[in-house]
């Protein structure tokens, strides 16, 4: 019997991408898995999907205590919704920070405060925040996404902190340019998508991208019995982008 079985798990903005590869690999080692997204209409069985907008407080309340009753209660939370945001200070106007911020950071903040009565009953509790090497890396054009992710890296070692005696651990993953739908959508916005795909993976360390499979493998170990005595961490798996 796999290590997840019977473990209750919900994905924010699982339909795609990290979140998707993370829902099927819980999936996959024995976790009943429901998937919060703006919209789920392509999460396949026996994964359950639920619409919400983590922007919206009540339709993520609504969507939490159905995945949650359907469940029978959840034991592991993946914070992953996100969206991104390109420029420097100058180029994003106070709207577009509002906007990022909301998601990104207030997101994880109603999800989080919607599921943790289900999360204090349960023996195996687990959050796993998708973060991003941009909390830490300082990279260009990016200010508002990267002051958004730094604020996850924060919340996540004081969710860390005020839960650990609660028996809820709370740790993040942080990965370099994933290899995702999102990073499909920014390439093919450059005048030679082909081109600027060589060049984003020539500067890897590793020469390619990150897997979606290879986050959501992090992300499956922190959420596991296995990680037990692991809490406020942020585990990298970004090709050795920010370590070398
Ligand atoms: P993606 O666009 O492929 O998937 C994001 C999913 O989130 C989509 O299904 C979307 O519908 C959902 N979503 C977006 N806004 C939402 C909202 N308001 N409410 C509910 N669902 C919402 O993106 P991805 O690349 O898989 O990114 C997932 C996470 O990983 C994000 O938090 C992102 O910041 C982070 N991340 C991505 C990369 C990368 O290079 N792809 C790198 C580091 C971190």
């Amino acid at each position: 019997m796999s290590e997840m079985s019977g473990l209750r798990a919900l994905v924010t903005g699982g339909a795609s991408g990290i979140g998707r590869a993370t829902a099927e690999l819980l999936a996959a080692r024995g976790a009943n898995v429901a998937v919060l997204d703006l919209d789920p209409s392509s999460v396949d069985k026996p994964m359950r999907g639920y619409a919400a907008d983590v922007s919206d407080d009540s339709s993520v309340r609504s969507a939490v205590a159905a995945a949650a009753a359907d469940l029978g209660g959840i034991d592991i939370l993946v914070n992953n919704a996100g969206i991104g945001a390109a420029g420097t200070v100058e180029d994003n106007d106070d709207a577009q920070w509002h906007r990022v911020l909301d998601v990104n950071v207030l997101g994880i903040v109603r999800t989080t405060r919607a599921a943790l009565p289900h999360l204090r009953a349960s023996a195996h509790a687990a959050v796993v925040n998708t973060c991003s090497i941009a909390a830490t890396a300082g990279l260009p054009q990016r200010a508002l996404y990267s002051a958004s992710k730094g604020a996850v890296h924060s919340l996540t070692l004081a969710m860390a902190a005020d839960h650990v005696r609660e028996g809820i651990r709370v740790n993040c993953v942080n990965p370099g340019t994933t290899e995702t739908p999102w990073v499909d959508r920014l390439l093919d916005q450059a005048a030679d998508p082909a081109s600027e795909r060589a060049a984003l993976n020539a500067r890897q360390p590793m020469g390619r991208l990150v897997t979606a499979h290879e986050v959501a493998a992090a992300v499956a170990y922190l959420a596991s019995p296995a990680a037990a005595s692991i809490t406020g961490i942020a585990l990298a798996v970004d090709g050795g982008m920010q370590g070398l």
